[in-house]
């Protein structure tokens, strides 16, 4: 079944010790016992077991921020899709610039890391977007092409997966690209969609980048846009149900 609309995740990136991840997770689960919509958090790896356990009466979806794409093995450091699983996590992020750019992960890495996911049936939340340079050189169209060429998974499908367009240079910068911008990027990425996986206009597609209480409501209304990937404005529980109640969920 397609995963309901609106979808708002939070990244919460390198943020959060168990007091502070629990206690925003029960204010939302406060809120939030069975949403309409489709609500998930993104907490850092240590945080999964126990934000999955206090969230396990509820419909909050939990998820980690990134897999290795091998199974197990010689990997120092790295979390495997089968531990996500095994710690309560159904879903996980690949290809977040902060991945991409920061790392140098490149296209292949994160369609094979998309791939393990999908192998430990984890949503997967595929992450896309422009650098500052590449829109200003009028790029974004390309790269953007480039990227879901280069990191959709085989077998992906409306119900295992989720692309949200992030530009690079709209996160955590307070900007965001035009709403007609973000319009136009999204009906063609739909199309994209379409031509690349079955059924691929039922795919959901989140925008990201700066997405707050005040221009949520704006952004979700547009007509492509089924959701929004929120990382800066998700530590706060309450900002972040303004926002999921911005796009229509409740
Ligand atoms: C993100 O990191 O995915 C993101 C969208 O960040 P922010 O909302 O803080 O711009």
């Amino acid at each position: 079944m397609p995963l309901a609309r609106p979808i708002v995740l939070g990244n919460w990136k390198m943020n959060g010790l168990k007091a502070d991840g629990l206690a925003l997770v029960g204010r939302l689960a406060a809120r939030a016992a069975h949403p309409t919509g489709t609500l998930g958090v993104f907490p850092p790896a240590t945080l999964l077991g126990p934000v999955a356990q206090r969230l396990s009466a509820n419909r909050i979806l939990v998820g980690g921020q990134d897999c290795h794409h091998a199974e197990s093995g010689a990997f120092t450091g790295s979390i495997s899709a089968a531990m996500l699983a095994d710690a309560g996590a159904k879903a996980v992020i690949v290809g977040h610039s902060e991945r991409r750019h920061g790392l140098g992960e490149d296209d292949a890495l994160i369609r094979a890391k998309a791939g393990a996911a999908l192998a430990q049936r984890l949503l997967v939340v595929l992450c896309i977007g422009e650098t500052e340079a590449e829109y200003l050189a009028g790029e974004r169209d390309a790269v953007l092409t480039r990227q879901l060429d280069g990191s959709l998974p085989e077998g992906a499908t409306p119900e295992n997966l989720v692309v949200a367009y992030e530009p690079v240079w709209a996160i955590g910068t307070g900007r965001t690209p035009s709403l007609d911008e973000i319009a136009a990027t999204h009906a063609r990425l739909r199309g994209l969609m379409a031509e690349r996986v079955a059924d691929g206009a039922a795919v959901a597609l989140l925008y990201g980048g700066s997405v707050k209480a005040d221009n949520a409501a704006d952004i979700m209304a547009l007509d492509a846009v089924d959701g929004a990937l929120v990382g800066g404005a998700s530590l706060d529980a309450d900002g972040f149900w303004s926002i999921y109640t911005a796009g229509g969920g409740a």
